[in-house]
């Protein structure tokens, strides 16, 4: 494996690897690296690709978006942290870049493919559901979870 990959989203490294059977350009992906919302500033990005000129990719990816949960009196931002599910949606969207690089019908369905690679894997590692990672991390440290 030649992606480097950030501390917080190294347990994404078998799904990158999983991608390779389908991703073959995958090779020039250089590193996914983590990006944090700016505090108090709405974010509701999942994540990004960028494409260099000498060739090389670097993807960047969020674990938490920034929401305005209530505007008056006084606008209140609440952060939401992405679930497993969510970010594994989002890589898949964002490998699948690599092959097309705008949102076409090929580039949709690549996509897919991934997607159901990645959630049969994650399935496969014990995960049951979006609800259950939600409460067991609020009782293990109150919604600041790690992966
Ligand atoms: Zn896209």
């Amino acid at each position: 494996m030649s992606v480097k990959i950030a501390e917080k989203l190294l347990w994404l490294e078998e799904y990158v690897t999983l991608a390779q059977t389908v991703v073959p350009k995958i090779k020039k992906l250089k590193s996914i690296k983590l990006l944090s919302p700016q505090e108090k500033k709405i974010n509701r990005i999942h994540g990004q690709l960028v494409k260099y000129p000498e060739g090389h990719y670097v993807m960047s990816l969020y674990l938490e978006s920034n929401h305005i949960k209530r505007l008056y009196p006084k606008p209140i931002l609440k952060t939401y942290i992405y679930s497993k599910v969510d970010i594994l949606s989002t890589l898949a969207h964002e490998l699948a870049h690599l092959e097309h690089w705008d949102h076409t019908p090929q580039h949709k369905m690549l996509e897919a493919k991934l997607t159901m690679l990645f959630m049969a894997k994650l399935a496969e590692n014990g995960y049951i559901s979006e609800e259950n990672e939600y409460s067991n991390r609020r009782t293990i440290n109150d919604s600041k979870g790690t992966y």
